[in-house]
């Protein structure tokens, strides 16, 4: 219970205007007419609740000029609040938290051309009967990886819960200690195999897993074995984890089946370094796994979606779930997808057109080319700044331990009255339109080129421009 205002309290809040005669103020026309009437309307009543509030914690009657200034406040704080554009200056390629890839030109055309009218989406316009949505990326992604059969949900967490629930449901599925991930936000392989209603069973340790602990540990209860990698971290030193290819030939040789989770969707081989044993979709089913795993946007470039490959029954069996339905992809996905497919038909072409692949296959001195300009144009509005080598990374739990070299531009903090400390500088950065989000590092602010696209250039000095040099 709030307790009775005082007679003083109760006496200022008789005088505070109601919301209608504000609404006819001159002054307020002008922010109706740019940010309309209802927002403005309801910015101003939590205005006013605010000019209440603060009279009941003993405050004073707000001048009408101090009340303005608090509605074009929260104004601004709104028009802050809904998605903003980001430049990515972290070095981190694929990062969950800023939306993962880029799409491709070709894929954001897709999306425009799709989204702007009616689509063949579940129609086959061949025989004008219905038809599935995977049937529009299903003949490309077979081209490229080889694939039986494929399907696609609405990202790869969606898509391990219904491999696990339409081939293992009520049934074991064995699975190495040393794979029990977590992938963050929630993804944790233990909580996600009890959700598909199939059962866990753990084998191995967490360093070595044999073949033999495999097939040891199946029963005519067992359904399947699933290999999850652990994209975000890895196990070294005294380490063993038998070939998917012995995985898979074991379990078809005591009629089970092998889910493959590979994770980021590196479809082809020269797309991993060829020192690295990360896996591939193409390699994943040529060692024979039934249903191979993986995300849309994470290596593979696209838009968010989790996408299931392998041999037509299992594909068959996912597709009959009645989860399917609740998982299933939309229209604009599916064009961006698509399209970023085809740029996969070719490495040059994918290198050449995919946002995240241009970023990773620039060659180093282009990148420090642009670290030199960039820090030579902040120079020259006043700013503290040098080139320096860094570090970049795939992310997103891509290739976890892979530095991609790279070159930053390195700012020191000014010394402006309200930004003395890198900290500072990052909040007033991240405030911009758009938002710039660097790193953090030995007191400095750190802007990755590898990351800053060449065409964000321009906009990163502008943004700067806004803040005034020292
Ligand atoms: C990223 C990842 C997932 C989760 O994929 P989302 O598309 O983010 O749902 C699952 N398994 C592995 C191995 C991953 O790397």
């Amino acid at each position: 219970m709030q307790p009775e205002p005082s007679h003083e309290a109760s006496a200022l809040l008789r005088q505070i205007k109601p919301v209608n005669q504000w609404l006819e103020m001159p002054y307020l026309q002008s922010l109706i007419e740019t940010h309309g009437r209802i927002r403005v309307s309801a910015l101003l009543r939590k205005t006013l609740h605010q000019q209440r509030e603060s009279i009941l914690q003993g405050g004073t009657l707000w001048a009408p000029q101090f009340t303005l200034q608090k509605l074009r406040a929260n104004l601004m704080a709104l028009n802050q609040s809904g998605l903003r554009r980001v430049i990515n200056g972290t070095g981190i390629l694929i990062h969950t938290g800023l939306g993962r890839s880029p799409l491709s030109q070709n894929a954001i055309a897709a999306v425009a051309e799709t989204a702007s009218g009616y689509c063949n989406l579940e129609i086959d316009l061949e025989s004008g009967f219905r038809g599935r949505r995977a049937d529009l990326i299903r003949e490309t992604i077979q081209a490229i990886t080889g694939a039986p059969a494929a399907t696609l949900v609405n990202n790869n967490a969606a898509a391990t819960i219904l491999a696990l629930r339409a081939l293992a449901h009520g049934k074991q599925v064995l699975v190495s200690r040393g794979q029990l991930v977590e992938i963050g936000g929630g993804f944790r392989l233990p909580e996600i195999m009890a959700v598909s209603g199939s059962i866990l069973r753990e084998v191995g340790t967490t360093n070595k897993t044999r073949l033999s602990d495999y097939e040891n540990a199946i029963t005519p209860d067992t359904a399947a074995i699933m290999r999850i990698h652990t994209s975000n971290y890895t196990i070294v030193g005294f380490t063993e984890e038998p070939d998917p290819k012995e995985l898979a030939a074991l379990a078809h040789s005591r009629g089970i089946r092998f889910i493959d989770d590979i994770g980021s969707g590196a479809l082809t081989a020269d797309a991993v370094p060829a020192a690295r044993s990360d896996p591939n979709v193409t390699d994943a089913l040529a060692s024979g796994a039934d249903i191979v795993l993986f995300s849309g946007d994470k290596l593979l470039g696209g838009p968010q979606c989790g996408i299931l490959v392998g041999n037509a029954h299992s594909i068959a069996l996912v597709e009959k779930d009645p989860l399917m339905r609740a998982f299933r992809v939309d229209k604009m996905t599916i064009a961006a997808l698509a399209a970023t497919l085809e740029s996969w038909t070719d490495p040059e072409i994918r290198n050449r057109d995919i946002p995240l692949w241009q970023r990773m296959s620039e060659p180093l001195e282009s990148v420090k080319f642009r670290a030199d300009q960039l820090a030579d144009s902040l120079q020259k509005l006043g700013w503290n700044c040098w080139p320096e080598p860094s570090q970049a990374f795939a992310g997103g739990g891509s290739l976890p331990s892979e530095q991609i070299p790279s070159w930053a531009v390195v700012v020191a903090a000014p010394y402006l009255s309200d930004i003395k400390t890198e900290e500072q500088l990052g909040q007033r950065l991240r405030s911009g339109s758009p938002a710039i989000l660097g790193r953090v590092h030995k007191s400095m602010m750190w802007l990755d080129l590898r990351t800053i696209p060449p065409e964000d250039q321009s906009v990163v000095i502008e943004c700067f421009s806004t803040i005034g040099a020292n």
